[in-house]
C-alpha cells in the first residue's frame, strides 16, 4: 500500500463454479534467510573474507569481462611470510590474530569493487577490475608497506610481519582461469625466492 515492494508466494486453489482462491504468502524473512546461508557459503569465518568458492567465481566472471570487453583486470596471489613461526612461538590464536589483521588491512585499503579471498591457511588471491599494471602494482605495495608497518598486539605481545605477492593481469590471450592464475603463483613463488617481504610483477606475454 505504501509502495514498497515485497518478495511473495502465491498459491491459487481453484474453486468450482466461482474462479479461484490466491493467497500471498510474505516471505520477505524466508528469502532474507537464504541470502545469510548463501553469504555464509561464501565467507571465510575466520576472516570473514570470500572463501576459496566466492574468490574463484568472482575470478571467472572477471575473465568473461576481459574476453567480452576488452576490461583490465589484475589477478595476485599472496602468502604471510614465515607465518608458521608465529604459530609456533606465540600459538595458533595469535596467527589467528595476524590472519584476522591482514583481512581487516586489505578491507581497509583496497576499493569497494575489489575482490580478496582467502584461499587457505595463509594464502589469499586479489582481483582488481578495471585497473592498469601500474596501478595494480601501485595498490599492492601500498598494502605491503602498511603491513610491514603494522604492530598486531596479542596477549601483551607485540608481533610484526610482512607479506609476499605475486602479481599479473588477464591477457585475452588466457584460455582459462588456471593460465592466469598459474603465472600470479609463479611470481608469488619468485617473490618468496627473492628474499620476501615484496611484489613480483610478471606481465602476460603479449604485452
Ligand atoms: P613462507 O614465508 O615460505 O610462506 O613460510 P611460512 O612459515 O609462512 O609457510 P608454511 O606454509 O610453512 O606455513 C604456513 C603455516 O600456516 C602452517 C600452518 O600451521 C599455518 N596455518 C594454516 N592455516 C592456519 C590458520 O587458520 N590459523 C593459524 N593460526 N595458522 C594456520
Ligand atoms: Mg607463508
Ligand atoms: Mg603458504
Amino acid at each position: 500500500r505504501d509502495g514498497h515492494l515485497i518478495p511473495v508466494l502465491l498459491t491459487a486453489t481453484p474453486v468450482l463454479g466461482s474462479g479461484a482462491v490466491v493467497v500471498f504468502t510474505d516471505i520477505t524473512q524466508i528469502k532474507a534467510m537464504q541470502e545469510e546461508l548463501r553469504h555464509q557459503a561464501e565467507t571465510d569465518p575466520l576472516t570473514g573474507l570470500a572463501n576459496r568458492r566466492r574468490f574463484f567465481t568472482a575470478l571467472l566472471l572477471a575473465g568473461e569481462r576481459v574476453a567480452r570487453k576488452g576490461d583490465r583486470c589484475a589477478v595476485l596471489m599472496l602468502d604471510l611470510d614465515h607465518f608458521k613461526r608465529i604459530n609456533d612461538t606465540l600459538g595458533h590464536a595469535a596467527g589467528d590474530a595476524v590472519l584476522r589483521h591482514f583481512a581487516q588491512t586489505v578491507r581497509q585499503t583496497l576499493r569497494q569493487m575489489d575482490v580478496c579471498g582467502r584461499l587457505g591457511g595463509e594464502e589469499f588471491g586479489i582481483l582488481l577490475p578495471q585497473t592498469d599494471d601500474r596501478a595494480a602494482a601501485a595498490a599492492i605495495e601500498r598494502l605491503l608497506r602498511t603491513i610491514r608497518q603494522s604492530v598486531v598486539v596479542f596477549n601483551g605481545h607485540a608481533i610484526r610481519y610482512t607479506v609476499s605477492a605475486g602479481g599479473t593481469s588477464f591477457s585475452i590471450s588466457d584460455r582459462t582461469i588456471d593460465d592466469v592464475f598459474a603465472r600470479a603463483d609463479r611470481a608469488l613463488y619468485q617473490a618468496k625466492e627473492n628474499g620476501r617481504d615484496l611484489l613480483v610483477w610478471i606481465a602476460p606475454e603479449d604485452q
